[in-house]
């Protein structure tokens, strides 16, 4: 367990974005494989036996996903979700700008899987740095018909497009994705149906993530039940982690699943910045629910692990925070993000993502009283449970109800407990 190079052994090599570097270390031998030696059933085998697991949030198989695709004469298309948006969350922009064939090189892998020859490449707008490398390496994998048509003599044709997104966190959902790619508003959609029978262009579609891609042409060198052996039974493979907060050494991490978080955060990343003590860690990215430090003291860096602590693996983004650490501020800025993001589609999530926010507002500049408490949470409870049409209310209750709850001292702190006191405060700035 520990740090473990799989993805980035090569990484740190000022020309890693370029071909030719990731031909010197055996790129595109992968995609020859699959493409010439391999058919769609023994593509989807392997990467069902490796126990891979989509590392975009939700952490689905990624070999049963593909193998839903319905064999129809339907062109059927393939997305990478590369719109990382999620606060915290930085490893997919590595990846994309210094692995871009990596990515490509998995994409083609998972068309043939997939009997597809049209892919998509979805950039976060603000990636500008990653479009431009990204676009560079499709032009340079087209030119050495690496790409295209009869890939690598396989007879395959496989066309990929790069994308960019406008800077909305919702376009991050699968089907707000897919109607941002037909021009359309980025409203996600209700499903049934799932992508998989209906997506782009109402035709059966595959959106998995840039790390989910770049793990593929692994699991075809090293075949999956070697993958397999990385990692935990349950939870295979590395994942990258990227740490912020309060620690020494922020960055992002490629490390064995299973590595015990208190090994992440006190060994890899040197501890906590001035030795302070550790308060809390958010775990997944904003919509994992907080883990006080005794729970990040005991939890390992694997989906199981961290689902029975209630919380989630989520998108990699490890956000550490010390005891000096405002909770109150922190949890208000996530409410603040969810309703500034929210698509306005229904209700319980327009409406409510803005009545939490305004809340927590309160609260933190102390006028808040615990009848806003109780509202906070009755309002929480309607914007939960499946009444909308995507999970962004139930990330904003997430990122929002744990924290009250784990740490409701340092919310009760700021509470008003005079029924008159907002006034009485009031009355004396003016006075002065
Ligand atoms: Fe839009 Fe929120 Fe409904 Fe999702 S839950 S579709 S973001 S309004």
């Amino acid at each position: 367990m520990g740090l473990r190079k799989l993805l980035t052994t090569h990484i740190d090599h000022p020309e890693s974005h370029t071909l030719r570097q990731y031909l010197s270390v055996g790129g595109y031998e992968s995609s020859k494989k699959a493409l010439n030696e391999m058919s769609a059933e023994q593509i989807i085998g392997d990467v069902k036996t490796s126990g891979l697991r989509g590392r975009g949030g939700a952490g689905f198989p990624t070999g049963n996903k593909w193998s839903f695709i319905p064999k129809t004469d339907k062109p059927k298309y393939l997305i990478c979700n590369g719109d990382e948006g999620e606060p915290g969350t930085y490893k997919d922009r590595l990846l994309l700008e210094k692995l871009p064939h990596m990515l490509i090189e998995g994409m083609v892998i998972a068309a043939k899987a997939i009997d597809c020859h049209q892919g998509y490449i979805y950039i976060r707008g603000e990636f500008m740095k990653g479009i431009a490398i990204v676009e560079k390496a499709v032009d340079e994998a087209y030119s050495q018909g690496l790409l295209g048509k009869n890939i690598q003599g396989s007879g395959y044709d496989f066309d990929l497009t790069v994308y960019s997104g406008a800077g909305a966190y919702i376009c991050g959902e699968e089907s707000a994705l897919i109607n941002s790619l037909e021009g359309r508003r980025g409203h996600p959609r209700l499903k049934p149906p799932f992508p998989a029978v209906s997506g782009l262009y109402s035709c059966p579609t595959v959106v998995n993530n840039v790390e989910t891609f770049c793990n593929v042409p692994h699991i075809i060198r090293m075949t999956g039940d070697e993958y397999k052996k990385i990692g935990t039974e349950k939870s295979p493979g590395t994942r990258m982690f990227a740490v912020s907060g309060h620690v020494k050494n922020r960055g992002i991490y490629e490390v064995e699943m299973g590595t015990p978080l208190k090994e992440l955060i006190f060994e890899i990343c040197g501890g906590i910045q001035g030795d302070k003590q550790l308060k809390a860690v958010i775990p997944g990215g904003s919509s994992s629910p907080i883990l006080n430090a005794e729970e990040a003291m005991t939890a390992t860096l694997d989906y199981e692990s961290i689902a029975s602590l209630k919380s989630m693996l989520g998108s990699g983004a490890v956000i550490i925070l010390s005891e000096e650490a405002d909770l109150v501020e922190t949890t208000y800025r996530l409410a603040e993000f969810y309703s500034h993001e929210s698509c306005g589609q229904c209700t319980p999530c327009r409406e409510g993502t803005h009545w939490v926010k305004d809340i927590l507002h309160k609260i933190r500049d102390g006028h808040g009283q615990q009848k806003d408490v109780d509202l906070l949470f009755s309002i929480a409870r309607n914007m939960e449970g499946g009444t909308t049409i995507c999970p962004l209310a139930d990330a904003c209750v997430m990122a929002v109800r744990p924290t009250m709850q784990k740490f409701k001292d340092e919310f009760a702190k700021r509470l008003v407990t005079e029924p008159h006191a907002v006034n009485e405060q009031k009355e004396v700035v003016n006075v002065t």
